[in-house]
């Protein structure tokens, strides 16, 4: 088929028609599906049931240091967590803290004692004259832009492009001493799977922001989630430190889509300085973290290759997911020139993007068909895209034959709003 817009009204009339009566089709289905959040499916909640066998009443709860697992202290966490995790994460066990159940949590406390305490001895930003400032990477994750809203803090959009964020624009705007952060998800990202290329992370290395209290939000949450082969980035706290500065950036990561989400094991990884700062606030905050679920995941993975031969099985259970939203995406809109979508190798997201001023009636005509997107405009600070197009799809939660119909509805929905919009352009 040709592209929409070389179409003549006639010829695209009568393709709205169509649409119409198989979209209305759908609807009388009375369907119930989700492609709304990126929730691993129960099969792959299935993988770490084991987990939950490796330490019972009767197992001896010892860390390796000596630690008893069951009481009090370890504020940093248990060392073969620490070796664990910082495996994971491409760091040093010493650069890392092993938190309770949620990277998330850990971000919003960084932002929260920036806030009241401030950054190693920089003056606490709810003590300054003008707003904070942050820099968010668009389209991106919609709890980073949430945790950043909720604080007032003032969010400026950075286009993403294929190795990642417009990185002359992150070289201009830190030279605002107002803006103290970036959110980043450098492997995979939220939603567009883009992997930043060596380039993009020694620029961020090499950053020169004028506020010192400037930290690069690191979020690797999908570090070891490749849906192929393995892809490596460099590592961004060595190449700080080898840039000269080692205190610019703070690595998040977690078990969430790796164990349970909820109930896996998060982490924060950075230099020597801050990692003192930050341990001199949280002492004040708890005695230690769950140290019981981190040797649970220690013994259940034992080791990195543990933690890969793991991802493996998930990615065997989703990779035809992503193949089948893939394929009918390719199928059903290919050539009509309606919109574009990524193909990730790894993570948990498809980024689609239609034509300028669709995404929200596309979200709403699939409700009404039955299949719950992510919000139109949530890929954006305050919930607005600019061009009302950028529309997340996950397709990790249904099983494959519901991923599939919803696929397919959303093909359907696409084009009948392309071609309404375009025949009033007519
Ligand atoms: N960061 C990103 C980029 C995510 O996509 C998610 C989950 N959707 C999280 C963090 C949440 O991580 P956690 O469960 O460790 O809080």
């Amino acid at each position: 088929m040709k592209p929409y817009v070389e179409m003549s009204k006639e010829e695209l009339t009568a393709e709205y028609e169509a649409l119409k009566a198989s979209y209305q089709s759908y609807v009388d289905r009375h369907l119930s599906l989700n492609m709304a959040r990126g929730k691993p499916g129960s099969d792959q909640l299935d993988l770490s049931r084991g987990m939950l066998d490796v330490i019972n009443s009767a197992s001896d709860l010892t860390a390796s240091d000596g630690t008893d697992a069951r009481n009090y202290g370890c504020l940093d966490g248990l060392p073969e967590a620490k070796k664990l995790l910082g495996d994971m994460m491409d760091s040093d066990p010493e650069d890392v803290i092993v938190y309770g159940n949620s990277s998330l949590n850990i971000m919003y406390d960084q932002i929260a004692r920036s806030y009241t305490f401030g950054v190693m001895g920089n003056t606490p930003w709810c003590q300054l004259d003008g707003p904070v400032k942050w820099l968010c990477p668009v389209p991106g994750y919609d709890r980073h832009f949430g945790i950043t809203e909720f604080f007032g803090i003032e969010m400026i959009n950075i286009p993403m492009h294929e190795d990642g964020p417009d990185m002359d624009a992150v070289e201009a705007f830190v030279k605002d001493p107002a803006v103290k952060g970036i959110w980043c998800v450098p492997k995979y990202s939220n939603p567009g799977g883009v992997v930043y290329s060596d380039e993009v992370i020694d620029r961020f290395a090499h950053l020169q922001p004028a506020a010192k209290d400037f930290r690069i939000y690191w979020d690797n949450a999908y570090c070891i989630h490749h849906l192929y082969e393995e892809i490596d980035i460099p590592d961004i706290l060595k190449a700080c430190k080898e840039a000269g500065h080692p205190d610019l950036v703070y690595k998040f990561g977690s078990t969430s889509k790796i164990t349970f989400p909820g109930a896996g094991i998060a982490a924060l990884a950075t230099s020597p300085n801050n990692k003192k700062d930050i341990l001199n606030q949280m002492k004040h905050q708890t005695i230690g973290h769950d140290k019981l679920n981190q040797l649970r995941h220690v013994r259940f993975f034992g080791d990195l290759n543990g933690l890969k031969e793991h991802m493996k099985k998930h990615a065997d259970l989703i990779r035809p997911k992503f193949e089948a939203v893939e394929k009918t995406l390719n199928e059903q809109l290919g050539g009509l020139e309606v919109g574009t979508w990524t193909n990730p190798k790894g993570g948990y997201f498809i980024s689609f993007t239609g034509l300028d001023g669709t995404a929200q009636e596309i979200v709403a005509k699939m409700k009404e068909a039955g299949v719950v997107m992510t919000g139109a405009g949530a890929t954006y600070p305050y919930h607005k895209d600019p061009h009302d197009s950028n529309i997340r799809i996950a397709p990790t939660l249904p099983p494959l034959d519901e991923i599939a119909l919803a696929a397919e509805i959303f093909a359907t929905v696409v084009k009948l709003v392309s071609a309404e919009k375009l025949l009033a352009q007519k």
